[in-house]
């Protein structure tokens, strides 16, 4: 046992593979509904694309969470789980048929459209199935979160979402069309997001946006915001949890709810990123001109986010306590971006100790690829083991 890793039974685990800490994931859990049950008409949703592992997502429904989905393959990923599909939320710029029509047969909470040509296919779709599709319209903010550039989705520039000024138009052809109902509007504004400034300026900007419909007498049923919050990628052991208290709150505190109004939200990231570790074993040593690597059996076809967001993991040598040296961590893919991190301080690492990259549950194994025919990797949880 090294930390909180039961490194003893992870020899006998074929490596390449994610290991989630479920007492942690819990712990997550208990806290974001702690934090949102303080507040009325809150409902969280849990971003099935940040991780679908069936065990994973199993102990998120248990927790009481509904579920955000962003194509048919989550919905149906979700309803095996158990989500009920009445707290199932829909998104996505491009649905295709079979995805409406399964969203429509399972008769989920909601559809957040992103144009009127995909609203008049809900409508045609759900009239010939005779159902009546809840829908929400995904407006584009225009509020720029301080994250990555390939994470940002509420500026103007970004192909998610409906424009502002074609709120009011787009919510009067729904409410003129038979087989939609309109129900609420949906926003997200990106992901990794550490300063509560950000969602302070959403909450700004929705609530202009309900003043402005309330002089139509328009009346929205639900607003949902979306997800975004961030982790520590720096200090998994010091910060396990995210700061949901100073979540929830800046939205109680600044968003101007209407009687009877519910406000959804979609965490993704936050609930998974910090119980999930990407465990690897050192291949080799090998000492270069002027650095040395430690060459891992993980790739950046196990974990992406390294090489796709120049993202930053916490690496530890789980296997030794030796004085520290430092080592490129690099994976074995036939790409030179396939780094999981540069000078890192490392216990000194020997062939086969094991390596732990920290912080992976998000966006890891989901996002897994057979690039270089390799096979997929493995997730336990604790009780595997
Ligand atoms: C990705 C996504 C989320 C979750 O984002 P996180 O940053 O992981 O919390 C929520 N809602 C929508 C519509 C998304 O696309």
């Amino acid at each position: 046992m090294k930390g909180k890793f039961p490194v003893d039974r992870f020899q006998e685990i074929e490596t390449p593979f994610y290991y989630y800490d479920t007492a942690l994931l819990r712990e997550t859990l208990q806290s974001i509904n702690h934090e949102a049950g303080k507040h009325e008409g809150f409902c969280v949703h849990y971003a099935i694309k940040a991780n679908a592992n069936p065990k994973v997502l199993n102990i998120i429904c248990q927790a009481g969470l509904g579920a955000d989905c962003v194509s048919g393959g989550e919905i149906q990923a979700c309803i095996e789980a158990g989500f009920p599909s009445r707290k199932i939320v829909y998104a996505g710029v491009g649905k295709s048929d079979w995805e409406i029509r399964l969203g429509l047969k399972r008769e989920i909470f909601c559809f957040n459209v992103e144009s009127i040509a995909e609203l008049e296919v809900i409508n045609q779709l759900a009239g010939e199935m005779g159902k009546t599709a809840r829908i929400a319209f995904r407006i584009n903010p225009d509020v720029g979160a301080h994250t990555h550039a390939k994470i940002t989705t509420g500026l103007a520039e970004n192909k998610f979402g409906i424009a502002m000024r074609d709120m009011e138009s787009v919510i009067e052809q729904a409410q003129a069309m038979q087989h939609v109902k309109f129900v609420g509007l949906h926003f997200h504004i990106g992901s990794q997001i550490l300063n509560m400034g950000d969602f302070a300026a959403l909450c700004n900007r929705i609530n202009d946006l309900q003043k402005q419909l309330e002089r139509k007498k328009i009346v929205v049923e639900n607003i949902n915001v979306g997800g975004g919050l961030g982790v520590d990628y720096e200090h998994p052991n010091r910060v396990p949890l995210p700061d949901f208290k100073a979540y929830f709150d800046t939205y109680a505190r600044l968003l101007r709810l209407r009687p009877g109004q519910t406000l959804h939200f979609e965490l993704g990231r936050a609930v998974v990123a910090q119980c999930g570790s990407l465990i690897t074993r050192t291949l080799y040593v090998k000492q270069g001109t002027a650095k040395q690597f430690a060459i891992v059996d993980a790739g950046m076809t196990d974990l992406i986010r390294p090489a796709l967001y120049q993202a930053y993991h916490k690496i530890e040598n789980i296997s030794s306590d030796d004085a520290i040296q430092t080592y490129d961590v690099v994976g074995p893919i036939c790409e030179s971006s396939d780094v999981f991190g540069k000078s890192v301080d490392l216990n000194a690492t020997r062939r086969g100790d094991l390596i732990a990259i920290r912080s992976a549950g998000a966006y890891g194994e989901i996002m897994a690829s057979r690039y270089n025919c390799r096979k997929m990797p493995l997730g336990y949880i604790t009780e595997d083991l």
